[in-house]
């Protein structure tokens, strides 16, 4: 499909960041990334990226559009109530960026379609709202050695972190058993929040610009309006990456500093 707008103007402002340039945009360009979950993060993580350029974005989430959905997902819209996440959210894409190429997938993740939802993809962004679904995606990023940005969100708070093992944790070494399920209450400027600073992850590591939050977990506290930072370790008995040793799944570039793909 052929973009209404010249494909590097629109990105005119983006490109004159320090050290970008073209071939930040080409790196995009020729970029593809899983949205994994279409809800408030996904949000948030989509819609920044496709205005960013990325050049294709896989965008998975099995449910359909609630009406509790709407005070944060801003991918669906009142009439999308019913729909496909997955198509919802594409339609909404698609009016933003037609120059990105969109794949809706309307699945739940599991151990059994894993690599074929997150196959080819330069990096994994993890914005679903469950641990079982958490689970399989880590795992299989680890063993593909495909980096993951997870993101969560709870009342005005999140989190984010870079993961990359064997030079950071994987969600397993951090949390080795799943939190109580449940639905929590959320604001959608919050989700909103993290999801953007996830975006700002994923754009990071293809552009190869900046210092990625690898060993580190940003806390936001949306009520005190406060930031603070984790460091977090490895834990080298962990079923999923401890085995994950130097030479695989190693990213380019120096320690700490954004990889490009
Ligand atoms: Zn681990």
């Amino acid at each position: 499909m052929t973009s209404l707008v010249p494909s590097f103007d629109r990105y005119q402002r983006q490109m004159g960041l320090p050290g970008w340039g073209r071939d930040a945009q080409e790196r995009l360009r020729h970029s593809s990334v899983l949205v994994a979950g279409l809800g408030g993060l996904g949000s948030a993580v989509a819609t920044n990226l496709v205005l960013a350029g990325v050049g294709r974005l896989r965008i998975c989430d099995a449910d359909t559009v609630d009406v509790t959905n709407l005070n944060r997902q801003f991918l669906h819209k009142e009439g999308s109530i019913g729909s496909r996440k997955a198509s919802s959210a594409m339609d909404t894409l698609a009016s933003l960026n037609s120059g990105v190429e969109i794949e809706p997938v309307s699945s739940c993740i599991d151990a059994g379609n894993v690599a074929e939802i997150a196959g080819g993809m330069s990096i994994i962004v993890d914005c679903l709202d469950n641990f079982e679904g958490r689970y399989v995606l880590n795992r299989w990023a680890v063993e593909a050695g495909i980096p993951l940005v997870h993101g969560a969100v709870w009342g005005l708070e999140g989190r984010v972190t870079f993961m990359a093992p064997p030079r950071t944790p994987c969600l397993a070494c951090i949390f080795p058993n799943a939190p109580p399920a449940g639905s929590v209450p959320v604001l959608g400027a919050a989700s909103c929040a993290i999801g953007s600073l996830q975006a700002m992850e994923a754009v990071k590591y293809i552009v190869g610009q900046g210092r990625l939050l690898e060993g580190r977990m940003l806390i936001f506290d949306g009520a005190t309006m406060r930031f603070c930072e984790l460091e977090l370790r490895r834990n080298s008995q962990c079923p999923v990456c401890g085995r994950v040793g130097h030479g695989k799944n190693r990213l380019p570039g120096g320690s700490g500093k954004a990889s490009s793909v």
